[in-house]
């Protein structure tokens, strides 16, 4: 069934046309990459999704549970998960005590930065399975401000695996990545959908997404042009049209 489905939806700001007519269902486990150019409506998509932002038009399911209205911690709960086109990590604190801050929101309990007692409590054990899943436990004691972007990207990911999220809305996640940590995060993106997550991944560029995603959404003009394969969206004559020629 789907995991999240989307229904006429759309999202007009002043006399500006957003989001038109989105319609996509979402399997349970795919892995979709977005992809369109800049100002498309991708990062805005996400928004209505998560619930940052609410669509003028339409309806949101999660689990086919009508979430339009839900605010954002609602759909949190109910197993979305997103991280956000810049960073979101807290500069002075660990790499572990930013997962671990993740964890205990998630959990519902009350935040709280200490470093003792240390690998003992709730939170901090799922913290650190998290890091172990994207394969930063032995950086758990870094400070978040040192990391190379890379790094970061990862922690981003692991906050989000601690709070064991069913679909995942991953921003352009190699925005700003150095070219050699590139199959780093491919694999960690990989590790989220074989834990059994569907993933929904917003990229500029379709060879980032290509051999890695089941489906492509292709964003234009606030619209979806076309849900399918990559070999069959890159042969859609309305996707070609729309790129005039350029490389999708
Ligand atoms: P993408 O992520 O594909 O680059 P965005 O979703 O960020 O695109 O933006 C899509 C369009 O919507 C852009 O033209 C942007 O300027 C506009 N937009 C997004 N959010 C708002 C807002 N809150 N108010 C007005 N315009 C917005
Ligand atoms: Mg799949
Ligand atoms: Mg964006």
């Amino acid at each position: 069934h789907a995991v999240l489905s989307l229904e006429h939806v759309g999202l007009r700001i002043g006399g500006a046309r957003i989001l038109h007519d989105i319609a996509l269902e979402i399997p349970v486990g795919e892995m979709l990459g977005v992809i369109g150019p800049n100002g498309a409506g991708k990062t805005t998509l996400f928004n209505v999704v998560s619930g940052v932002v609410r669509p003028t038009e339409g309806v949101v399911r999660l689990d086919g549970q009508d979430v339009t209205r839900e605010p954002i911690h609602r759909r949190a709960v109910a197993g979305l998960g997103r991280t956000f086109q810049t960073s979101s990590l807290f500069p002075g604190l660990t790499v572990l005590e930013n997962v671990r801050l993740a964890a205990q929101a998630h959990a519902g309990g009350a935040a709280s930065v200490f470093r003792t007692p240390r690998r003992t409590d709730a939170a901090t054990r799922v913290a650190l399975d998290a890091l172990a899943e994207v394969g930063l436990e032995r950086r758990a004691d870094a400070g978040a401000a040192g990391l190379a972007h890379g790094e970061k990207r990862k922690v981003e990911i692991a906050m989000l695996i601690a709070m064991d999220p069913k679909v995942v809305l991953l921003d352009e996640p190699m925005a700003g990545v150095a070219s050699g940590d590139v199959p780093a995060i491919t694999e960690v993106i990989r590790g989220l959908h074989r834990g059994g997550r569907t993933v929904l991944m917003v990229e500029h560029h379709m060879e980032v997404v290509l051999g890695l995603v089941d489906r492509v959404a292709v964003m234009h003009h606030g619209e979806l042009l076309a849900v399918d394969t990559p070999e069959a969206v890159m042969a859609n004559p309305a996707v070609q049209s729309a790129y005039l020629g350029e490389a999708v």
